[in-house]
């Protein structure tokens, strides 16, 4: 059952200065950016180290609560600037824990953020969404249905961790960009981002993981970055009929492109990939599918993860397979010397599982 906790924090988000023009907000600029603010501010540098601390180690989100900042300075942080622009709409607990939050952005748009908790491991890790709705339409998938709204700021990235990290209480080392959107296709606000968590948030690269489509420019470009973060393949199929039937994605880059693509950025960065394969029942989980899978990941650094369906609402049509068919599949590609899991579902009955975040809020 489903428990809804927590009505809206703040219902006021465009917080404007006396000219109307928005407040800007602090989570998503860097160390360097906050010195040059409060240089422009006539402050000693110092004080942005502070301003930092506050922001990002204390998650304080008052000015007033800045204990440490002479009363003049949180005047002129005040008239000029807020440290997010994100509101919680609603933020839901599953049985198991996982925890959804929604969050009203600015203009009124709402995106979701998922907490997680790992038993196995003891740790903590937290989906981010990078856009509003999604340009991909997977056909599988509630966000694909929402359409493309708009991309997600630097800023409102970053505030999500910053937010479920303090409010949660827990110490979330981990990210996951696999919430709302194709994060490469917000490529330079989710690589700046990244920066910003990995350096002022103090999640580790090693702990990031950014999951695509198949963006495959995009590929080439995070291969030559070379940052020590994983990479996820939503792949779903292993033959462009199969995939593109499920994923218009593949119309344009097709796995003849796709498939280089994976093998340069494991030569250039020297990283492990993690497949991501959906099993829809009938569609992609027979046993040919399963040895075309494995032939078709044969010398790619890579391993697999299954995610049996999360049926959503009317599931567009599409089923679980049985049991024995996800175990079958999964037995067929260990064949060819991968090493593949099952994902372990968290949050399906709040609807926080792979698939299913939709803004669920603005349709009831
Ligand atoms: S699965 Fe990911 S890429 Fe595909 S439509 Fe959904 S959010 Fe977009």
């Amino acid at each position: 059952m489903t428990a809804l906790l927590q009505p809206v924090l703040n219902p006021i988000n465009a917080l404007t200065q006396p000219n109307n023009v928005p407040l800007e907000p602090l989570l998503g600029k860097s160390m360097e950016a906050l010195r040059a603010l409060v240089t422009a501010l006539d402050e000693p540098a110092f004080r942005a180290q502070q301003l930092h601390q506050w922001i990002y180690v204390h998650c304080v989100r008052d000015f007033e609560q800045m204990t440490n900042l002479k009363k003049t300075f949180r005047d002129k942080l005040t008239e000029r600037y807020q440290v997010g622009s994100l509101t919680v709409a609603e933020k839901q607990v599953s049985q198991d824990g996982t925890t959804k939050y929604l969050f009203r952005l600015p203009d009124g748009q709402v995106v979701e953020s998922v907490l997680m908790y790992f038993e196995e491991r003891g740790t903590y890790a937290v989906c981010l969404s990078t856009q509003v709705g999604c340009a991909v339409n997977c056909d599988f998938c509630a966000t694909g249905k929402l359409g493309f709204k708009r991309n997600l700021s630097v800023s409102e990235i970053v505030e999500q961790y910053v937010y479920v990290q303090a409010d949660s209480g827990k110490e979330v080392r981990n990210i996951v960009y696999m919430g709302q959107g194709e994060p490469m296709l917000n490529y330079d606000n989710l690589i700046e981002a990244t920066h910003i968590l990995n350096q002022s948030a103090e999640v580790g690269m090693r702990h990031i993981t950014i999951s695509t489509s198949g963006i495959v420019p995009r590929i080439y470009d995070l291969a030559a970055a070379d940052l020590q973060l994983t990479l996820a393949v939503s792949l779903h199929a292993p033959d462009n009929a199969t995939r593109e039937a499920i994923m218009p994605i593949n119309r344009k880059w097709r796995l003849e492109e796709l498939m280089p693509a994976l093998h340069h950025y494991v030569s250039t960065t020297n990283k492990r990939l993690t497949i991501e394969y959906i099993l829809l029942a009938g569609v992609n989980d027979q046993p040919s599918h399963a040895h075309d899978l494995g032939k078709l990941l044969q010398g790619l650094k890579c391993n697999v993860n299954l995610i049996p369906y999360n049926p959503i609402g009317d599931s567009y049509g599409y089923k679980r397979p049985s049991g024995n068919a996800i175990h079958r599949f999964k037995d067929i590609v260990s064949t060819y010397g991968k090493k593949v899991t099952l994902r372990v579902e968290r949050g399906v009955d709040i609807a926080a599982a792979c698939g299913q975040l939709a803004n669920q809020v603005q349709v009831r």
